[in-house]
């Protein structure tokens, strides 16, 4: 088998706000091949420059663009085309741009290897631990602990097991996270989890004060309490904390993830559309399996991001959770005909061949943008 093209599809809503929120602009990936069989995948990132990570013509040696780079090549060496895309990219690539848009690439490619050999995703992946997957929701901190207090009680009607709050107001002022945290806590209850995302907000020290202040409100973890560039700090905070670190959304390779296991953070949270894929994904839980860290995927973009990682995360022995994306955007709700439901907080996995994915073509057609 080879592949014929590789489509590169940009789709946007009309208004894309300046929020934390992937669901308003994504770039997704369909690799063709000669034998009729089409790859899925997705990119979490800037989607015009990723677009031209795919788009740019062969260059001198290592600076190609990734279209010309697998069209001719076998799609079920996926592996190899990883290793082929990374070196061929070096140039330019290693991190940042490239390696997303690889992600797309190498997602698309595990799907058509599935579909090829009539299995699913996970089970070319790894031995599958589970049919379904617990979920959380995430979202911003209210503005007041009255409206944080609405929100989880939104959640726990929704039937969620788990929840996180992050960013919004959160990491201003001690007193005014605390009364945040509790509330959540209140109405959450004991039985359920929670999690909380600082968003970059603090120095060492002010984490480390701010962790023992959360303590004991029992959050399953504090996610980037610091700038992702501080390393240093990570491995200090990671030695001291009382509640567990989660970190990784940002990182890219399982060389990033190496140093973050290496500075000891506890939850590792690749994202599979971002991070170079589900090649790389699986590299970052065998890691975890070996240091007894725990792998929770970041997902919160499209239905295609979210198969992916159902895929990934079912292979995962200590993987029983994954991040479930309840934005109303139609990139969110409708460019997957069949998007997992959440049923008692969990979503079960798809079952078709590759990742299962059926995308809806009216919906492509309507948010398609060009340049
Ligand atoms: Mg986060």
């Amino acid at each position: 088998m080879k592949i014929t093209s590789v489509e590169p599809i940009h789709l946007r809503v009309p208004v894309v706000e300046a929020i934390p929120d992937g669901t308003l602009d994504v770039l997704i990936v369909k690799i063709h091949t000669d034998e009729g069989i089409t790859g899925v995948g997705e990119v979490t990132s800037q989607s015009y420059v990723c677009k031209a990570c795919f788009d740019a013509p062969r260059s001198a040696a290592r600076r190609h663009g990734l279209t010309s780079i697998l069209v001719g090549e076998n799609p079920l060496d996926v592996e190899g085309l990883w290793e082929k895309m990374y070196y061929e990219t070096n140039r330019y690539g290693r991190r940042g741009a490239a390696i997303h848009a690889i992600s797309g690439a190498d997602i698309a490619l595990w799907d058509i290897r599935g579909q090829f050999e009539g299995k699913r995703v996970c089970e070319l992946l790894g031995d599958v631990y589970r049919e379904d997957v617990r979920a959380y929701a995430s979202v911003l901190f209210g503005d007041t602990p009255d409206e944080t207090a609405a929100m989880a009680r939104e959640f726990v009607d929704l039937g969620l097991t788990a929840v996180k709050f992050g960013w919004g107001p959160f990491g201003q002022d001690a007193d005014n996270d605390v009364a945040h945290v509790r509330v959540a806590r209140e109405v959450v209850g004991d039985q359920r989890s929670l999690m909380v995302d600082a968003g970059h907000a603090w120095d060492v020290q002010t984490a480390k004060q701010r962790a023992e202040l959360l303590a004991p409100f029992n959050i399953d973890w504090l996610e980037e309490p610091l700038s992702q560039d501080d390393r240093l700090g990570y491995g200090e905070l990671c030695a001291n904390s009382p509640v567990p670190i989660a970190a990784g959304e940002g990182d890219v390779t399982h060389w990033d993830f190496e140093d973050l296991v290496d500075r000891g953070v506890h939850v590792v949270q690749p994202d599979v559309a971002f991070c170079g894929g589900l090649t790389v994904c699986r590299r970052v839980s065998d890691l975890c399996n070996k240091h007894g860290r725990r792998p929770v995927p970041h997902c919160f973009s499209t239905g295609i991001n979210l198969m992916a990682s159902l895929h990934w995360i079912a292979t995962v022995p200590n993987g029983d959770l994954v991040e479930y994306c309840l934005r109303p955007s139609p990139l969110m709700r409708k460019l997957v005909k069949n998007l997992p439901p959440l049923i008692n907080g969990r979503v079960p996995l798809p079952t078709g061949p590759g990742l299962g994915i059926e995308l809806d073509e009216d919906i492509i057609a309507e948010f398609r943008v060009e340049y």
